[in-house]
């Protein structure tokens, strides 16, 4: 379920400290520690999913939960204008924490593609 070795899980448990926006029972929000747009926040499940692409139909429900938590929290950091949901998944992608999430992005005009 948990992986004692990995950042997100910690971040998750309360082990190490983050800027939590949102907790619900399968998933926790918090702010990035190196902003990429006015807001940046991490949508993660409390379980220790490493990637997308080792999703199961059992995650389904999950997933479209943490899509939906994004959609809350940019109402409430109020996107009227937009934002965005990235998910990076492997190296080409540039994903480099191996406990899945979801970034949203907002605040600011965007370009695509992404770089
Ligand atoms: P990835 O590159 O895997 O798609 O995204 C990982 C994200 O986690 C990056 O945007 C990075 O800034 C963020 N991050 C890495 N370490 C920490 C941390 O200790 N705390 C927080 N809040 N964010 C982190
Ligand atoms: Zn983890």
């Amino acid at each position: 379920m948990n992986d004692p070795n990995c950042l997100f899980c910690r971040i998750a448990k309360g082990e190490l400290p983050a800027d939590v926006v949102l907790e619900t029972p399968d998933l926790v929000a918090f702010r990035d520690i190196d902003p990429q747009a006015p807001t940046h926040v991490l949508i993660i499940p409390r379980e220790h999913v490493p990637s997308l692409e080792l999703l199961d139909e059992a995650h389904a429900g999950l997933v479209g939960r943490m899509h939906l938590a994004a959609r809350d929290l940019a109402r409430r950091e109020k996107l009227a204008h937009g934002w965005r949901v990235v998910t990076n998944v492997g190296a080409d992608a540039g994903q480099s924490v191996f406990h899945l999430h979801t970034h949203l992005l907002g605040g600011r005009a965007m370009r695509w593609p992404p770089g």
